[in-house]
């Protein structure tokens, strides 16, 4: 452990001490909770408790604990009850004051409710690679049969124009 163990101003310092969203999942090294800017049902995050900013800056032990937080996770976003999740989400008095427009879209997705066909799990880990607060967080984003029209590549598509190549 570092002296960096919780930085006053950092958002995600806020998720671990408890100050924002409920955990949904805690061990040692890292809590769980689902993000209130949902873009698919079930989008979580997994955040160490240490102020962290990558993910290779992860010590021995939240390497050895970050396994375990992936399948608890997974575990909670299976689970909970998605549809009374938002519709308590809307009403959360710390959100008040924020737009709830991703929150709406969640309720009216006809696939809310389903048991995930897949997963996508990853972080932006760096500012060039997206990420915009400087604390790390992995995001487990459960997927849908139909979420979008064609989900093939994945993770490739974060740069389109080369995420497609054909097969033999
Ligand atoms: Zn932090």
């Amino acid at each position: 452990m570092n002296d960096l163990q919780s930085s006053p101003d950092c958002y995600f310092c806020r998720v671990t001490r408890g100050e924002t969203d409920p955990f949904v999942f805690e061990n040692r090294s890292f809590v769980g909770v689902f993000d209130t800017h949902p873009v698919n049902p079930g989008h979580a995050l997994i955040v160490p408790r240490r102020h962290v900013v990558s993910i290779f800056d992860l010590n021995a032990a939240e390497q050895a604990d970050f396994f375990d937080a992936l399948r608890g996770v997974k575990r909670a976003i299976e689970s909970t009850d998605l549809r009374a999740l938002y519709q308590e989400m809307l009403h959360r008095d710390y959100l008040r004051d924020r737009p709830k427009d991703h929150i709406e879209t969640m309720l009216a997705l006809d696939f809310l409710g389903n048991v995930p066909d897949a997963y996508t799990v990853g972080n932006n880990d760096g500012r060039e690679a997206g990420r915009s607060i400087d604390h790390l967080h992995t995001i487990v984003l459960p997927r849908y049969r139909g979420d979008i029209e064609n989900p093939k590549g994945g993770i490739r598509n974060v740069i389109p124009a080369r995420a497609h190549y054909p097969r033999r």
